[in-house]
């Protein structure tokens, strides 16, 4: 169960003035009164995850992998009442939420496998060269390290996958780090369910208490004193890019500066080439809607801006997504702020010069729900406002029409940073999807093809990142296993005695590592 408390380590407490959960289906106010976190909280959270950071940090792989099964099993263990504590506190359906679950635990155990085969640790051996001249070289040993205590920020639109327990903390887990969560006000219950399952998972394993605390609460002071903090050495998050900013701005201005690694804001362009809309425009029409309008729209990968070439085939293309629209169910969102942010943003697309409306999806019937709406614009008119281009959270997009591939890539290379961009293309397109790709690809962390952005599998390729604003480092992924390199630095270690050296760079290879030595990968055996 869940009582609304304070998780620091092992203890519990309670305190600051108490908020509620909102059922957004409703609107109605939650019965546990959840404790606001103070900056004291904050201090002993931190210390205790500093503490615990040599042991966690040094243990071998296999008991590090063992303890990230262990989290995604107790998981498993809350049951039913996860799924339900979710649904109420999210508007999200119960499908949608055992995915999630399945997900979250998924990656997990994805990350304990990876941790098992130990190339992440990338142990690399120069020997000592005594008789080079006209000097010796000195042996060189290099390994990654975990960077120290993470703050995690969970995102309000995947309360399982992208939060308490999810790819942020599971990688910054894996790579050896504590965390310390900053809980997403939007679903208390359910953040603490996780919380409770992590810290059981903690004691199984025999680990210091240390490795994961978890602060509740409602207020920007909080989450600011957390990546203030001098034990914190990194932060993910997941949200809005005005909080993702600011924490950046905070871990800028300490005294030793650290990396955030902040996911913001996307609209993910979708381009319609000619050869794709001749084979099958009424069929993208109506994925198209599939896909923009998927749990409300709700998606950080949501194709929110579609780019095409003028013609008639495009205009089946609108038709049929007009018509698929027009039939879109209001539906639910996830705050009563989101909601209201939603509504922001589609007047003022509405509202703004030679835009069009091409269709809303049905009326709202009930509270917080969001109708879906697509817009249309020419693409100099798109080009001249940029806050066309500007995400707005939710079940919208935008077409941008274009006289020619020079426009849609000009189109393009004027956006900012993006997690992704879909191609839609037959094999007749391949000469304008050469022509696209360096500009897309320089604005991307991931390209597709005949695909749609909506679906993120968490695998070793995956990269859910891309340059800003898109992510705050295009560099790192916040999706698939690279994800735990954000949490890792090398460190290098010269002439050290083989019994003082890490055991991923010993001799004897006591974790029967694959290492490269000398520049050539020495496979495990
Ligand atoms: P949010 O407002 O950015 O909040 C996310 C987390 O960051 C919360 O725990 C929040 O805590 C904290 N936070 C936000 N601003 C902060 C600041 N200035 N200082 C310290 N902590 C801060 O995101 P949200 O509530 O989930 O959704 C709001 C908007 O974010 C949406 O309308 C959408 O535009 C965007 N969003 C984007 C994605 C994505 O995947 N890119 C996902 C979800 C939402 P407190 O509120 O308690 O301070």
């Amino acid at each position: 169960m869940f009582n609304g408390a304070i998780l620091i380590g092992a203890s519990e407490r309670t305190g600051g003035a108490p908020f509620y959960a909102i059922d957004p289906s409703s609107g109605a106010k939650g019965e546990v009164a959840f404790s606001n976190a103070s900056i004291a909280d904050v201090a002993d959270a931190t210390a205790l995850a500093d503490a615990a950071f040599e042991s966690f940090s040094t243990l071998t792989p296999d008991a590090r992998a063992t303890f990230l099964e262990s989290v995604a099993d107790q998981i498993v263990a809350i049951g039913d009442l996860l799924i339900t504590t979710a649904m109420s506190e999210s508007g999200l359906p119960r499908g949608r939420l055992e995915g999630e679950r399945g997900r979250t635990v998924g990656q997990l155990r994805l990350f304990a496998s990876y941790v098992r085969q130990g190339d992440w640790l990338d142990a690399t051996i120069d020997k000592a060269l005594p008789d080079r001249t006209p000097l010796p070289r000195s042996d060189l040993r290099r390994v990654n390290q975990a960077l120290g205590p993470v703050a995690v920020f969970g995102a309000s639109n995947f309360p399982l996958a992208f939060s308490v327990a999810g790819g942020d903390t599971a990688s910054a887990f894996a790579a050896g780090c504590p965390v310390v969560v900053k809980g997403h006000p939007a679903h208390p219950g359910t953040g603490e369910l996780v919380a409770r399952a992590i810290i059981a998972a903690v004691a199984a394993c025999g680990l210091p208490e240390g490795v994961f605390s978890y602060l509740p609460g409602t207020t920007n002071d909080l989450g600011g004193a957390l990546v203030a903090d001098p034990q914190i050495k990194a932060v993910g998050f997941t949200g809005s890019r005005g909080g993702g900013i600011a924490l950046m701005q905070i871990a800028a201005k300490r005294e030793e500066p650290i990396p955030v690694y902040s996911e913001m804001s996307s609209i993910n362009p979708v381009v319609l080439l000619p050869g794709a809309l001749a084979a099958r425009a009424e069929a993208l029409g109506t994925a198209f809607v599939g896909s923009m309008s998927l749990f409300a729209g709700q998606f950080c990968t949501n194709p929110g801006m579609v780019i095409a070439l003028d013609s008639p085939d495009l205009d089946t293309f609108v038709a049929s997504a007009a018509k698929a629209l027009s039939a879109n169910a209001a539906q639910v969102m996830l705050t009563p702020g989101i909601h209201a942010a939603y509504e922001k943003g589609v007047e003022a697309l509405a509202s703004a010069d030679g835009v069009t409306t091409v269709a809303r999806g049905t009326e709202a019937d009930g509270a917080n729900r969001g109708q879906s709406a697509f817009f249309a614009t020419a693409s100099d008119q798109f080009r001249a406002n940029p806050a066309l281009a500007h995400e707005v959270f939710g079940a919208s997009s935008i077409l941008v029409k274009c006289a020619t591939i020079e426009d849609v890539i000009a189109t393009i290379a004027d956006l900012e940073g993006q997690l992704t961009a879909t191609l839609q293309m037959e094999a007749s397109d391949a000469d304008n999807a050469a022509k696209l790709l360096p500009t897309l690809s320089r604005k991307v962390g991931r390209v597709l093809a005949n695909g749609w952005p909506t679906g993120v599998e968490v695998t070793h390729a995956m990269v859910h990142g891309g340059p800003f604003p898109s992510t705050s480092d295009g560099r790192s992924t916040s999706v698939g296993t690279l994800a735990m390199m954000r949490f890792l630095r090398p460190v290098c270690y010269q002439d050290l005695p083989d019994a003082l050296l890490p055991p991923a760079l010993q001799a004897a290879n006591p974790w029967g590592l694959t290492r490269r030595n000398e520049g050539k990968l020495e496979l495990a055996a």
